[in-house]
């Protein structure tokens, strides 16, 4: 399956929610769901179709799947691992999610958003507990350190998202800006995580 190319804004429009797909500019007026939140096309202002139990999972699933930047396979292995660990299901893939590479270095703030990060972690720019890993998709465990390449620390685009960041903002994470390094402390509570989503309809959907 090919990777999504077209306008990132639509996305969030079709969800009719922010998806914070575009860093800096989801944060601003310029975000065009302040304007426009319907779905995009000719008739998105003006359909009112009712939606099915099928069609409001799919869009729980799509919702999910697009803010943290994956492909419907990539999505279902991770949502198949989820379903092999203890616990709730649900749960358990949105911190399997949570602890992906790609999401650690967003939240950390070394980059504006997942898609950036990703670029980062993919042009080897970040180390893991000393040792390149240049795979999105790795799982960062508790205690794991991660940090920015020597040589990459210079990257203005890191400073520039850094300088946008707040502070401590997420409790299972520790970020020294200074030395472009972080913390993966512990696992989040999925109440700690900030997720406007319902991922149970995700579970419903897949288990049909
Ligand atoms: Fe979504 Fe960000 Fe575009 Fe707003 S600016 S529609 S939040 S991607």
């Amino acid at each position: 399956m090919a990777r999504y190319t077209g306008s990132v804004c639509k996305l969030c429009r079709r969800e009719k929610q922010k998806l914070y797909l575009k860093g800096q500019k989801c944060l601003t007026e310029k975000c065009p769901l302040e304007k426009r939140n319907y779905p995009p096309g000719q008739h998105g202002s003006s359909r009112r179709s009712k939606i099915s139990e099928y069609g409001i999972q799919l869009r729980e699933k799509q919702k999910i799947k697009r803010i943290y930047g994956l492909l419907e396979t990539q999505f279902h292995n991770s949502f198949e691992k989820a379903s092999r660990q203890k616990g709730i299901t649900g749960e358990n893939l949105v911190k399997l999610l949570e602890r992906r590479l790609d999401n650690v270095v967003y939240r950390f703030g070394f980059a504006p958003s997942r898609k950036s990060s990703r670029q980062l972690v993919r042009h080897r720019h970040i180390l893991v507990n000393d040792v390149l890993v240049d795979i999105p998709s790795f799982i960062v465990a508790p205690g794991d350190v991660i940090k920015i390449k020597e040589k990459s620390k210079k990257l203005d685009a890191i400073h520039n998202s850094l300088k946008r960041t707040k502070d401590s903002q997420y409790s299972w994470l520790q970020v020294d800006k200074a030395s472009l390094t972080g913390t993966f402390v512990q696992v989040p509570e999925r109440s700690e995580i900030p997720l406007n989503a319902n991922e149970q309809l995700v579970v419903e959907l897949y288990s049909k």
